[in-house]
C-alpha cells in the first residue's frame, strides 16, 4: 500500500512513523509513507498556503490552490496513482470506525489531507472528489493528528505487518464485539488471581471463556454495537446462558 500525506507541518510525523510496528512495516516495504509539504505547492514567493476568510471572522483558511494542485500533480504524474482515494481529515466528516479501516485497506494508494486553522477551503473536497473523515465529535488543532490515528488503524489491518493475523481478528470491533480480558504473569497480584480457566490448558474451554466475556463486555460497556448485529449459533446459546443467570 502506498500512502501520501499532505500537511504544512511535515515534521510532525517524523516520529510517529519511525517506531514500533509502522516503522516495520515500512521497513518491510508493506507500506510506503511520502510526507509532503503543502507549500511547495504554494504560488508566490511567501510560499503562503492560508488567507483570510471570505465574510469576514477570526482565523485563516487553507487555501484550493496549493492543495489541489499537489494532489493533481501526484494523480496525474504518475498513473498508477490516477484512481487514488483522497481522504480529507475534517472535523465534520464521516465519524471514522474499524469498518471504515478495512474498507480504506482495499485501496493500493491513498492521498490524505490535513487541515489547519479554521478549515480547508470548502471548494477542495468538491474538486478531488474527496472523502472527509472524522475521528470523532471533537475539534483538534489540525488534521495529522487525525490522519496519524487514521493511519495507524489501516496499517495494523495490512496482511503482514502483526505477527499474528489472529491477533488482529480478536481484536474490539474486528467482528463487532469487544475485545475479552487479557491477563499475564503474576497469577495472584494484591490478592487479584487470573481466571482459573486461563491455567487451566483446557483450550475448549478457554475459547468459550473469552468468547463469553467478550460478549458479556459488549452487552454492558457497548450495547450499541450490538443492535443489527448477526450472532453465531454458540454466541445465542452463550447469551441464553448469561440470560439465566
Ligand atoms: N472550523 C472547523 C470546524 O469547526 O469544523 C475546525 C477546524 S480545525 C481547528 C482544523 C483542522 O483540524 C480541520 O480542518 C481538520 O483537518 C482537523 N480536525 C479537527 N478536528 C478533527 C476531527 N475531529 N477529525 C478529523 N480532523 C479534524
Amino acid at each position: 500500500m502506498e500512502i501520501i500525506i499532505l500537511t504544512i507541518f511535515p515534521e510532525m510525523f517524523t516520529s510517529p512513523f519511525s517506531d514500533s510496528i509502522i516503522k516495520r512495516a515500512q521497513d518491510k516495504e508493506l507500506v510506503k509513507i511520502t510526507i509532503i509539504d503543502i507549500r511547495e505547492f504554494a504560488q508566490d514567493r511567501h510560499r503562503s498556503v492560508d488567507d483570510y476568510s471570505y465574510g469576514g471572522g477570526p482565523g485563516m483558511v487553507l487555501k484550493a490552490e496549493p492543495i489541489v494542485e499537489a494532489v493533481e500533480y501526484i494523480q496525474q504524474g504518475d498513473s498508477s496513482w490516477i484512481d487514488s482515494k483522497v481522504i480529507i481529515a475534517s472535523a465534520q466528516g464521516k465519524i471514522f470506525n474499524q469498518k471504515i479501516a478495512k474498507k480504506l485497506v482495499a485501496h493500493e494508494r491513498v492521498i490524505f489531507i490535513c487541515g489547519r486553522y479554521e478549515g480547508i477551503d470548502e471548494r477542495i473536497p468538491q474538486l478531488l472528489k474527496a472523502e472527509e473523515i472524522s475521528i470523532g465529535d471533537y475539534v483538534l488543532t489540525g488534521g495529522e493528528i487525525p490522519v496519524m490515528v487514521i493511519l495507524d488503524t489501516m496499517v495494523r489491518l495490512l496482511p503482514g505487518v502483526l505477527g499474528k493475523e489472529e491477533s488482529i481478528k480478536n481484536d474490539s470491533f474486528y467482528n463487532g464485539l469487544l475485545d475479552y480480558p487479557h491477563y499475564t504473569r503474576p497469577d495472584r497480584y494484591r490478592s487479584f488471581e487470573v481466571p482459573q480457566v486461563l491455567l487451566s490448558g483446557d483450550h475448549k474451554k478457554i475459547e468459550r471463556w473469552r468468547k463469553k466475556q467478550s460478549l458479556l463486555r459488549t452487552m454492558t460497556r457497548r450495547p450499541d454495537l450490538l443492535f443489527n448485529r448477526e450472532f453465531t449459533k454458540e454466541e445465542i446459546k452463550i447469551i441464553d446462558d448469561l440470560k439465566n443467570k
